[in-house]
């Protein structure tokens, strides 16, 4: 899986690696409690995986766009608020599509009007 769900990232401690939980590989183990272990597929470390917060990879995507250090160190809430904004924008801009498509089908667009429903109650679940 190449496209990352943003609500659902691990980070690697030892190599810095990011993937879905649901990406992640693992091993057989018998000394673990339930027989399995995660192993990262970079460094080949095992249960080296713990929780990656969205608000650092936005961060580290900042930095990836050309932002200095100087400015995403001083202003990380502010860089959150304008992720937060563009996300929002393009969440309902999504949802239009699906609202359109919901009016073409008619009676059929039962399925499309829930996606837009879905897509719309994500940036609500966001703000938890
Ligand atoms: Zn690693």
């Amino acid at each position: 899986m190449n496209e990352i769900d943003d609500s659902n990232l691990a980070q690697c401690e030892f190599c810095g690696y990011i993937e879905d939980w649901d990406e992640i590989p693992t091993a057989n183990d018998p000394w673990c409690s339930d027989g399995r272990v995660t192993v990262c597929p970079e460094c080949n470390n095992g249960e080296s995986f713990k929780d990656y917060e969205v608000k650092n990879y936005i961060i580290k995507i900042a930095k990836e766009s050309g932002l200095w250090p100087s400015v995403t160190d001083t202003f990380p809430n502010e860089i959150q608020l304008f992720a937060d904004l563009v996300a929002a924008i393009e969440r309902e801009a999504c949802a239009r599509v699906c609202d359109l498509q919901a009016e073409k089908d008619g009676f059929e667009g039962y399925y499309a009007h829930c996606c837009a429903i879905a897509i719309r109650t994500r940036g609500l679940n966001e703000k938890d």
